[in-house]
């Protein structure tokens, strides 16, 4: 090896760099320090974004995998049990237009599918209560797990709701004390590059020159060294994705005890949609929206209308949110994750999983020398832009489904140009036949498997041609599993604590470490 990559520069301390720092450094950890460095150098003076609050269960995995405990994430991070996504006012708008995306697979999901059996006995109830419990234990404010379930073990699938900003923290002290990842605090002012393209070393206000091997951008939206050193133009989806501006608020409970909802509820508005994430201490909520569509004034009234009195005089935070992601991920040296990578909308919490998927990506694919770079760099590169790809068509499957007519905003999303044309043929399909496993979501690690594709399709009232004679082989089968489901969502009701009181035990007594 005559360039061994030995030395890992993290620019940026947001949720992706301290994700990024700590899945590379538990990896690695049996060679730091005496043969390889992972250092993180974050800006003293430039805020993170911090609002990122619904994950995904791969976080738990990730958690494990970096060494954290959970109890003490949960105390720490202002941690509370996400279930999956309650989605109100997506369909038609009407006072009971709601469904749910629980994050259980539907009953004997290995074994049968269940949606041309639900579909033929008249696919009038919930697809959702129908196949799992999720929705009813989300509905009656239950948590995930006991508190004599293990750490990072659940009873009914989870991820959580979090405070992102607590969580860099959470991270950072971890990383540094027990993973030896060295923290520099210092603004990058720019990057020197090598004859051959590749970036030499940053240049820091207060920290001097650093050298490196391999650059990881975590820069967040400014993409400092993919975007902006090596000039990797951003590719815009708002032609698809229309939401461009969110608007971040922190609403108080109305009293310590009242319940903490374990789903994210995303409620339709009339140019996009508000987020509700409960949180123990505090709701976190969001308006995103399209600002071709909706004026800012008009879209913080609709927010304050939301939030009703306790929130007449919260003080409300703007952002833009560019929809899109850079052309390539990984050019050169440099590789991008989180913001610096890209965002789509908050839809379905996607960014987290994807700078977790991406970290462990780089982690377990680090290349031990320069010379093999590009190898991985491609492979990277071509498994990233697949997950982007399968997000955007996910994320627009949403609004697609609607049968919205009441503003150019939903009137505009069912545009047929607007409309990915991998998704378009897919909704054809799924016309004759419903998403399964077998389908074509074959990668390993999918950011939305075909479950979530059911849920969200027969959530908001799409219809798959069945043919009741040929359901009779497995009819039996799948008799069996729509009862398990029903005895099993009376099980879970009956034996699962409510969601404050659990949190409020873990922060008391602890879960049991693994
Ligand atoms: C409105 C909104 C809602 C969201 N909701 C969700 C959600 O529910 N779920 C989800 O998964 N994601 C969500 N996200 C996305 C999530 O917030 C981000 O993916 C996550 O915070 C990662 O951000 P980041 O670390 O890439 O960037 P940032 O948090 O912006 O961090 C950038 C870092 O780079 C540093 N930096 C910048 N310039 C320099 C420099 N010159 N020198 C040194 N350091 C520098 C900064 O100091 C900072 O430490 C949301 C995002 C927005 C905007």
């Amino acid at each position: 090896m005559t360039h061994p990559v030995r030395n890992i520069i993290i620019v940026g301390g947001g949720t992706a760099g301290w994700l990024t720092a700590g899945l590379i450094a538990a990896r690695h950890r049996s060679l730091i320090p005496a043969s390889f460095k992972v250092t993180l150098v974050e800006s003293p003076n430039t805020p993170t974004v911090g609002v990122g609050e619904g994950t995904w269960p791969t976080l738990r995995t990730t958690l494990a995998r970096i060494g954290v405990s959970e109890t003490d994430f949960f105390r720490e991070c202002d941690a509370a049990f996400k279930q999956g996504a309650r989605f109100a006012g997506w369909t038609t708008g009407a006072a009971d237009d709601a469904y749910y995306h629980p994050l259980m697979l539907p009953q004997g999901f290995q074994q049968i599918n269940l949606v041309p059996h639900w579909l033929a006995a008249g696919g009038d109830r919930s697809f959702c209560d129908a196949v799992s419990p999720q929705g009813r234990l989300c509905d009656d404010g239950l948590a995930p797990k006991t508190i004599t379930t293990p750490e990072y073990d659940a009873v009914a699938n989870y991820a959580y709701h979090l405070d992102a900003g607590k969580l860099g923290a959470f991270l950072q002290k971890h990383c540094c004390e027990q993973l030896g990842v060295r923290h520099v605090r210092a603004d990058v002012r720019h990057a020197t590059l090598s004859d051959d393209g590749d970036i030499r070393s940053i240049v820091t206000e207060q920290a001097g020159e650093i050298e490196g091997d391999l650059f990881v951008d975590c820069t967040g939206f400014r993409s400092l060294l993919l975007g902006q050193t090596l000039g990797v133009p951003f590719r815009d989806c708002s032609d698809v994705l229309f939401c461009d501006t969110a608007l971040a608020v922190h609403l108080p409970y109305e009293s310590e005890i009242s319940p903490i909802a374990s789903q994210t509820i995303s409620t339709a508005r009339s140019a996009g949609w508000i987020w509700d994430v409960g949180l123990p201490t505090r709701r976190g909520i969001g308006h995103v929206y399209s600002s071709n569509h909706i004026s800012d004034d008009e879209a913080e009234r609709e927010l304050r209308a939301y939030l009703g009195p306790l929130g007449a005089d919260l003080p409300i935070r703007k952002l833009r949110i560019p929809s899109g992601h850079r052309e390539t991920f990984w050019k050169a040296n440099c590789v991008a994750v989180g913001l610096a990578a890209g965002f789509l909308e908050p839809l379905e919490s996607s960014s987290i999983v994807l700078i977790e998927l991406s970290a462990k990506l780089i982690a377990e694919q680090m290349p031990a020398c320069r010379e093999v770079m590009d190898v991985i760099a491609s492979r990277f590169n071509a498994t990233t832009h697949y997950r982007w790809g399968r997000i955007i068509d996910f994320l627009k499957l949403h609004y697609v489904l609607t049968k919205r007519t009441d503003t150019s905003f939903w009137r505009d999303n069912v545009r047929p140009e607007t409309i990915p044309d991998r998704l378009r043929e897919l909704l054809l399909l799924w016309q004759y036949q419903s998403p399964w496993f077998h389908d074509e979501f074959d990668r390993i690690e999918e950011v939305f498997p075909a479950a979530s594709y059911q849920y969200v399709l027969y959530g908001m009232g799409f219809r798959t041609e069945v043919e009741p004679a040929a359901l009779r082989g497995d009819a039996r089968l799948a008799e069996r599993a729509l009862r398990e489901n029903a005895a099993q969502t009376e099980r879970l009701r009956a034996g699962l604590p409510r969601h404050r009181e659990l949190i409020r035990k873990i922060h008391e007594h602890g879960l049991q470490p693994v």
